[in-house]
């Protein structure tokens, strides 16, 4: 077998650079007397979860550490509940009871996994919740660093069928029906959690604020000023914090999946964290990157995943089917092509990269 081969692993979902172009300079956020009257805005806070540095930063100096420890709160508990790698989670355990019972869930819990299997339905099963088996194998991010054999790709995939995931509204339960099936939602809980801290800081108050889960943007309001805010969009090859281009949004989130996010290279070829159901490989189409532009994070997170999946053609034709929403497409010659309500919008910043009218 030539899997046997060296590989490497690089994981690059840990460092981030801010791509706000906001033009203020970051505070630190202290409570001392003397300091508070000097605050430069924005102030911030950091925390590491969802394996990614999260970034919360508020235009309003009546901003306290109650409020950022209560974000902490929020996004501990949506980890504790939906992190399928957490024993207690409820998401641990409808797998641990596939193919046996179904398992009453929260109600947030059960929104989102409905949520994703919306989005298995309108993709034909390219974005697909019960993913997990096929993640496991390749392991990317997760000290994978080998392509595995074919005959594990072949098995996995028969553990994934978001058809076999039995919802019930009524009594809120979930069900795998077949054992070994595993229920994954890394590619739309992030998002959801931004929209629950933008609930949070809106109920206390606060209209200016950019909350930043490992370069998944959500806008709040607009600048102090009333002005837009202006976001840089990733470059898909280069390093984070790096981008091709800006577009202005009031009120909006901002979300991207790519194939730079988390991969490992093996045998001169990168391979990346989106795997295609169908093909049980990471997708492998045209595009480098897709960025969602919508109002909730939830729904940005799940399509950017989706129409990644998709490429070019069905994902700009999905992104032009869905209200409110527009999209970004980065492919691996560098071309970028953005949809209808983004044309007097998106400004490209890099000379790389080459704007398709
Ligand atoms: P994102 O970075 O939001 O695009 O989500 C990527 C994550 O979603 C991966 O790390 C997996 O946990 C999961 N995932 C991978 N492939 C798929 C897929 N085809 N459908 C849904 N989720 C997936
Ligand atoms: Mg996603």
């Amino acid at each position: 077998m030539c899997y046997k081969h060296k590989g490497f692993v690089i994981f690059v979902n840990l460092v981030i650079i801010i791509s706000i172009l906001t033009g203020c300079s970051e505070a630190e956020n202290t409570d001392t007397a003397s300091q508070s009257q000097t605050q430069t805005l924005p102030i911030s806070e950091n925390y590491f979860i969802f394996d990614t540095v999260v970034s919360v930063r508020v235009y309003d100096e009546r901003i306290e550490k109650s409020h950022f420890d209560y974000i902490e709160s929020i996004m501990e508990q949506i980890d504790e509940t939906m992190n399928r790698f957490k024993e207690e989670s409820e998401v641990a355990k409808v797998n641990r009871l596939a193919g046996e019972e179904a398992v009453q869930v929260t109600e947030e819990t059960y929104h989102i996994i409905k949520t994703a299997k919306e989005y298995a339905l309108r993709s034909e099963g390219r974005f697909e919740p019960t993913i997990g088996p096929l993640v496991d194998l390749w392991a990317i991010g997760n000290g994978g660093s080998e392509v595995p054999p074919i005959a594990e790709i072949d098995a996995a995939k028969q553990l994934i069928d978001f058809n076999k995931l039995e919802l019930n509204d009524d009594s809120l339960t979930v069900k795998l029906q077949q054992k070994g099936m595993t229920l994954d939602l890394g590619a739309i809980a992030k998002g959801y959690a931004a929209d629950v801290i933008a609930s949070y800081l809106q109920e206390q108050g606060f209209t200016s604020a950019i909350i930043d889960l490992g370069g998944n943007i959500l806008a709040m309001g607009s600048k102090p000023d009333k002005s837009p805010w202006r976001i840089g969009i990733q470059s898909p090859d280069e390093n984070r914090g790096e981008h091709l281009g800006t577009i202005s949004v009031v009120n909006k989130t901002i979300v991207t999946s790519g194939v730079y996010e988390r991969y490992f290279i093996y045998d001169n070829k990168q391979y990346h964290h989106i795997i295609d159901p169908f093909t049980g490989y990471p997708a492998a189409n045209e595009l480098a990157s897709a960025t969602i532009i919508t109002e909730k994070s939830m729904h940005a997170d799940a399509m950017s995943t989706t129409v990644f999946l998709l490429g070019l053609e069905e994902g700009m034709a999905f992104v032009e089917s869905t209200e409110n929403t527009e999209a970004i497409f980065v492919t691996n010659d560098h071309k970028v092509y953005v949809t209808s309500g983004l044309k007097d919008n998106f400004k490209l910043t890099r000379q790389e990269y080459e704007l398709v009218e």
